[in-house]
């Protein structure tokens, strides 16, 4: 009996377990792009474009590979605009009664596609830790940190490990990966990729259907394919990834990716492996091309972030999105999607994002993350904006590291403290600053840069629970000593920027 394979836009991987599963001379393949995928939350147009123009290709692929594969595009007449209702049209139009998926990669699809009847949802196993291995790990312990269970992935993988002993005898280098930029010169840029007719057709089709979704759409210079995707992780290998390390907290006005790798996007779409990229970076530094700084970093980021904020992601459950520990409301500012604010950092940040759907870890953290949890943004409305403006947001990534990472809503079950800071450590780390009308010297009076108004204000809100925090209590001490006059300073020129956002 002929069966259908769902294969998911963030699914391109023609070794997917409902792929393995299936019979490639019996079954059919459907992919489908409906219209409750891409509006559920109005995603950055450079994402649809690129998510549809990889699916779109790797059909292609796949057909050449001989699988028959049923595609249904979104202006099909025809399509019901959703996937429900395009697995219920293909099981009629293929005579077929059973379906075969990978499991999504939200709670939302998971549990709509959990209630479609005679289907079988197979694990996706594209991780190097299984889902519900990291909640038995982390329902065992007491204090959870990312560096325990990157400490296990390295062992489990055996990715620069001497014997039983991490390399370089240590098994962390960040302490070494947090120089300032140097200036633009010599900084590599990402692979830029010509857009074929099949990418070309899907940014017509883009630019009609979701005229005002947020973000510009050209130029769009993504690769959508597995041999673009893996020539532009070639390219970071022999131009970025050796200062990879040194620049990973580094921002600049001029240069939007220092040396960043700009392969998210592709890993979570299924063209890349993740694996396989960290046994490459190994490589290199096993041949003395790159330092361990870098090799490590990189490898941390993608074995030890990655992995373990998909594993709390599942492991929290769907109630996580709404976790809300400091109990934060205030409205998402219009600046973060018109980026009309004088403060240079999160205007040249909403900028990138706008333009490139992409911004690196540190902007996201430490810019405009920052100034959301100084400011008392509600989590949830940040985690939309989060989801919609990244080429490479998909819940499972973006939730936790929104949620849990930057906004601290879940009171520290992933972070170890609050990643908040005042504007010293973004003039210490770019050069955002110099060309901002506020004065980031200044920490009181209108010219007062409002992340240090805003820096004071967090610690006084927050105090009670703060204080209980080793990483956090010295800013508490501090606030107190200052005199009743100072506080009372501070909380008045707080108060007045707040209001202003209105
Ligand atoms: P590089 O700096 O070159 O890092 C290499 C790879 O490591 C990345 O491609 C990525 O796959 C992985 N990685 C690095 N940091 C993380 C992390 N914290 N969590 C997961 N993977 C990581 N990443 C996403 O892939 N999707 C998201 O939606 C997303 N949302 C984020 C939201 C916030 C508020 C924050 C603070 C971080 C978010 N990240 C997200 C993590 C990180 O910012 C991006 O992975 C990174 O900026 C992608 O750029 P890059 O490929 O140049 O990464
Ligand atoms: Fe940002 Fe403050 Fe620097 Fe302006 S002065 S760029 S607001 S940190």
């Amino acid at each position: 009996m002929k069966r259908i394979v769902l294969v998911l836009g963030d699914q391109l991987t023609p070794t997917l377990s409902s792929l393995r599963a299936a019979d490639r001379s019996n079954d059919v393949v459907l992919m489908a792009e409906v219209a409750t995928e891409t509006t559920y939350i109005r995603h950055h147009r450079k994402k649809i474009a690129l998510v549809l123009a990889a699916m779109r290709h790797f059909a292609a692929e796949l057909r050449e590979a001989g699988w028959h594969v049923d595609y249904v595009t979104l202006r099909d007449p025809a399509n019901s605009g959703s996937l429900c209702g395009e697995v219920r049209r293909a099981c009629a139009r293929h005579g077929a009664v059973h379906v075969l998926a990978t499991e999504p990669g939200e709670w939302r699809l998971m549990r709509d596609m959990a209630q479609w009847p005679s289907t079988t949802l197979l694990p996706d196993d594209r991780f190097v830790a299984d889902r519900h291995g990291f909640a038995t790990w982390a329902e065992k312990r007491t204090g959870m940190r990312m560096e325990h269970f990157y400490r296990l992935m390295r062992r489990k993988t055996g990715l620069l490990m001497e014997g039983n002993q991490p390399a370089g005898g240590r098994w962390n280098f960040d302490h070494d990966n947090r120089n300032p930029a140097p200036g633009p010169l010599g900084l590599p840029q990402p692979l830029r990729f010509e857009p074929d007719a099949i990418t070309r057709e899907v940014l017509e089709m883009v630019a009609a259907c979701f005229p005002d979704h947020f973000g510009d759409l050209t130029p769009f210079w993504f690769a959508v394919t597995r041999a673009g995707a893996e020539a532009a992780f070639v390219h970071f290998l022999r131009h970025g990834l050796h200062d990879f390390g040194c620049y990973q907290d580094a921002m600049l006005s001029g240069h939007r990716f220092l040396c960043h790798s700009v392969v998210s996007a592709y890993l979570n779409l299924g063209l890349l492996d993740p694996l396989a990229m960290c046994c490459a970076v190994e490589i290199e530094w096993r041949a003395g091309r790159v330092p361990l700084n870098s090799a490590e970093g990189f490898i941390r980021q993608v074995i030890g972030w990655r992995e373990f904020v998909r594993g709390v992601y599942w492991w929290r459950g769907p109630d996580y999105a709404h976790s809300n520990e400091l109990d934060a409301h205030r409205p998402l500012p219009a600046f973060y999607w018109s980026a009309d604010t004088p403060m240079h950092c999160v205007r040249a940040c909403v900028t990138q994002t706008r333009e490139e759907a992409y911004a690196h870890h540190i902007q996201r953290l430490m810019v405009t993350g920052n100034f959301a949890l100084l400011a008392g943004i509600n989590p949830h409305a940040l985690h939309e904006w989060y989801l919609a403006v990244y080429a490479d947001a998909f819940e499972w990534v973006e939730l936790p590291n929104t949620i849990g990472m930057s906004q601290f809503a879940d009171g520290g079950l992933l972070a170890s403290k609050p990643y908040v800071a005042s504007g010293a450590y973004i003039h210490r780390m770019s050069d955002y600053c110099a060309a901002c009308s506020y004065d980031v010297k200044a920490k009181e009076g209108p010219k007062a840069c409002p992340f240090n108004l805003l820096y004071w204000h967090f610690i006084a809100r927050h105090a009670g629970l703060l204080r209980g925090n080793p990483r956090m209590a010295q800013m508490v001490r501090t606030w107190e000593r200052f005199t009743p006059e100072k506080q009372a300073r501070l909380t008045r020129d707080a108060g007045h920027f707040l209001a202003s956002l209105g």
